[in-house]
């Protein structure tokens, strides 16, 4: 394909002379012509998008008078005269009939094969399948490509999402060839190495949100948790002791209890591995040894903790903006209302009360705002705009603000109640005392790493300061 190339630039590129051919009567560059195996979604797909860029395609089908629909413009022939006539091949059918291309080994020799193929499931076979195309046709120069992307994002041109063709192969130039037509067709070429990596590409579409998991787990783990824990302790208690049924304040009351808790622990939980590190680092004295494994991965979900925690945090806002509208409460207001005008009561204003719920919505809707900000922040448009110090200024410094006022707002919720016997029913803390364990912890650790001495020998250690030696530590103790 190269010597085409240059021959054909050869006849085109005429250095210091203009072609002075009227409009129309110069001959045309001749357009590339690639070749699709199957007439399939995907090789339909393709076809068209090379097509529509300018290229001339010909597809390799088993029956080319009787095939299914092509695009127009598009040749269809047998794969041997298919594959002769061009020197970049799409393999655009499914691994399980890759056996028939090694009668095409004449053809395909010296060919630029592109594996798009996936599997149902991983480890489905013991290579991947761009290294079985390899071993059946040794000669071909096999590239794995575009096996992340749909056919239907194919169809639809590159979109914010499906912007990128990852590609591996083990011939620099056959990759050159594939990258050329992947960037004319508007994809951005991200290079994977030698074809060892076209495993890792195949089970990139059989992915479902991985980085997920973990903080989805945690979210329903705490959410389920704490959903029977005010169950129990407002529903089923109120029926016990009292034969009440308030079984109706799931829906708003109890529901706007998990969220805020739910929220509170999983946004300590995005700063609570940060801070484990860095003892760990004082502990051993340096950076340079590797975290456990299950440190490094509780690292790697705190932007997805984080959001989940917004979400939480959001639905807490959300339900309590509706707390004057709702019939049980309006109810409670009109009926307290009207007693006292009957009994010719009136009730003394608080300034404390008035002072304390002020300062709970207030450290809320900060602490709110921050968390809007954080979430924001956290979008790769905004975070690719941002410095790293601009990052991790709001990220860190920001995002403990956050934790603060969102456990401040929880403490003032709390007020005098921590210490009211009655507030604990069958020995058990309401949640959003139980809540506040996790963040006060990170937030009294982070005022410890805070302290100078502390702060200054994890700078150090940060900078690439070892303890070298473990008997000297008395010695050269960090804290001095
Ligand atoms: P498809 O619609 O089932 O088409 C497969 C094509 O392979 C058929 O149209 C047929 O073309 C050919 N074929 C079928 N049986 C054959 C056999 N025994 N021997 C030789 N050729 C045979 O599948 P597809 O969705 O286009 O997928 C094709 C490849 O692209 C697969 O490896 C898939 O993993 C990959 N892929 C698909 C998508 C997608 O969104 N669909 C996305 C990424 C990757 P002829 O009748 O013309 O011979």
């Amino acid at each position: 394909m190269s010597t085409d190339r240059l021959s054909s630039m050869s006849k085109e590129v005429k250095p210091e002379s203009v072609s002075l051919c009227p409009l129309g009567t110069a001959a045309a560059p001749e357009q590339e012509l690639l070749c699709i195996f199957g007439t399939g979604d995907f090789g339909r797909s393709l076809g068209q998008r090379l097509l529509q860029s300018g290229y001339r395609v010909v597809y390799g089908s088993r029956r080319p008078h009787s095939c299914g629909p092509v695009p127009q413009g598009a040749q269809v022939m047998s794969h041997a005269a298919a594959a002769q006539s061009a020197s970049v091949v799409f393999l655009c059918i499914h691994r399980e009939h890759y056996d028939f291309l090694a009668t095409l080994e004449p053809q395909l020799k010296g060919k630029v094969l592109v594996d798009v193929s996936n599997n149902l499931k991983k480890n489905l076979y013991p290579e991947a399948n761009a290294e079985y195309l390899q071993r059946l046709i040794p000669g071909a120069h096999v590239v794995k490509a575009f096996n992340t992307l749909s056919a239907w994002a194919l169809q639809h041109g590159p979109s914010d999402s499906n912007r990128q063709v990852y590609m591996c192969a083990n011939s620099a130039a056959a990759k050159q060839a594939v990258a050329e037509v992947a960037t004319k067709l508007g994809f951005t070429v991200l290079d994977r190495g030698s074809l060892t990596a076209a495993r890792e590409l195949e089970d990139f579409p059989l992915q479902l949100f991985p980085e997920w998991r973990l903080p989805l787990r945690v979210a329903i783990g705490l959410t389920t948790f704490f959903f029977f824990y005010v169950v129990i302790r407002d529903v089923v208690y109120a029926y016990v002791d009292q034969g009440k049924d308030i079984s109706f304040r799931i829906m708003v009351s109890l529901a706007n209890r998990v969220f805020p808790v739910v929220s509170l622990i999983m946004l300590s939980l995005c700063y609570l591995p940060g801070v484990i590190a860095a003892f760990l680092q004082l502990y051993r004295g340096t950076k340079f040894r590797r975290f456990p494994d299950w440190l490094d991965r509780w690292m790697l979900c705190r932007k997805q903790l984080g959001l989940l925690a917004l979400g939480f945090a959001f639905l807490h806002v959300l339900y309590t903006l509706i707390i004057p509208i709702r019939y049980y409460v309006r109810f409670k207001i009109a009926a307290s209302t009207i007693s006292k005008a009957k009994e010719n009561q009136t009730s003394v204003f608080d300034t404390t009360t008035a002072w304390r719920t002020d300062s709970y919505y207030s450290m809320g809707i900060l602490g709110f705002g921050l968390y809007l900000l954080l979430g924001i922040t956290s979008l790769p448009s905004v975070s690719n705009a941002l410095s790293w110090r601009e990052f991790s200024f709001i990220q860190s410094k920001l995002g403990y603000l956050t934790l603060f006022f969102c456990t401040f707002h929880t403490y003032l919720y709390g007020w005098d109640k921590f210490l009211r016997p009655s507030y604990y029913k069958w020995y058990t803390p309401p949640a959003y005392m139980l809540c506040l364990v996790v963040p006060t912890v990170v937030i009294v650790l982070k005022l410890l790493i805070l302290l100078p001495c502390v702060d200054r020998s994890l700078i150090r250690i940060r900078h690439g300061w070892e303890r070298t030696n473990p008997e000297d530590d008395s010695k050269k103790s960090l804290l001095t």
